[in-house]
């Protein structure tokens, strides 16, 4: 069954997994009718790739930030330096970002620092974020607070559904991934039926996250139908309304063109 028009809202196709073969990973992609993708940077020393590759892509989509998981890496003056960047290349998000409470090595003083430094950066150029919030989404909730203006997406979200609420009475979009595709994950499953279809996107998070057909394999964009049929069976909609809905608020979030203008 193809879908045309699906927009994988988070994958890391600029993701060294993926440079031996990544023209036929987009054209696998394209083939099941997914025509755009939200590409988040996670560390300084990629924007500039993921920029050339999106300049050979119309239909790749940059964010550029400093991921929570890179911490180590990050300096205190790349945040300035991902303000100077974002002057100068178009982006749809500021991301990813946000905090990681999984990986107990990583400094969590830090993580808070950079992700209050992003979106500071986000509110002043009107910019959407993309939230990392593994294991953290009450801290992220907590956070946020102290930027009531900045709107954007918690990708891949785990939290409870009390926590789901907060974020969705805030306008917040849920991404939901290849995890809502096995059987025994309740939780997320429940959190899928229970999002409102305006705020709901669907994203591979490739190279990682494969959902269950893929399981222990490299994730990539053409598994996105996958997640969208399980993802509207939960949801007892029919594919396709879940498919035009899901784009249509990638489209409003990320504030992409309208399929007519490309035409
Ligand atoms: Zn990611």
């Amino acid at each position: 069954m193809i879908f045309d028009g699906l927009i994988d809202s988070h994958c890391h196709l600029d993701a060294a997994e993926f440079a031996m073969d990544r023209e036929p990973v987009l054209l696998r992609a394209r083939a099941c009718g997914v025509l755009g993708q939200i590409v988040p940077a996670v560390r300084r020393a990629g924007w500039p790739f993921l920029a050339a590759l999106v300049g050979e892509h119309p239909d790749l989509h940059p964010a550029y930030g400093l991921h929570p998981c890179y911490i180590a890496e990050h300096r205190e003056e790349d945040l300035q330096a991902l303000a100077g960047w974002l002057h100068e290349h178009p982006a749809v998000a500021v991301g990813e970002c946000g905090l990681d409470g999984f990986e107990p090595e990583l400094d969590w003083a830090a993580q808070q620092r950079f992700f209050r430094g992003q979106l500071e950066i986000a509110d002043a150029l009107g910019l959407p974020v993309i939230v990392h919030a593994r294991r953290a989404v009450e801290q992220v909730w907590l956070v946020l607070r102290d930027y009531p203006r900045v709107r954007g997406v918690v990708h891949s979200f785990s939290g409870s559904l009390e926590q789901a609420e907060r974020f969705w009475q805030r306008g917040f979009y849920t991404g939901f991934g290849g995890p809502l595709t096995y059987p025994n994950a309740r939780r997320v499953r429940a959190l899928v039926a229970a999002c409102p279809a305006e705020l709901i996107l669907l994203e591979t998070d490739a190279p990682d996250q494969p959902p269950a057909s893929r399981r222990g394999e490299r994730n990539e964009p053409a598994a996105l139908p996958e997640i969208l049929l399980e993802a509207a069976r939960i949801r007892g909609e029919s594919p396709e309304e879940l498919a035009m809905r899901s784009t249509m608020n990638a489209r409003r979030l990320f504030g992409l063109p309208e399929p007519s203008s490309l035409a």
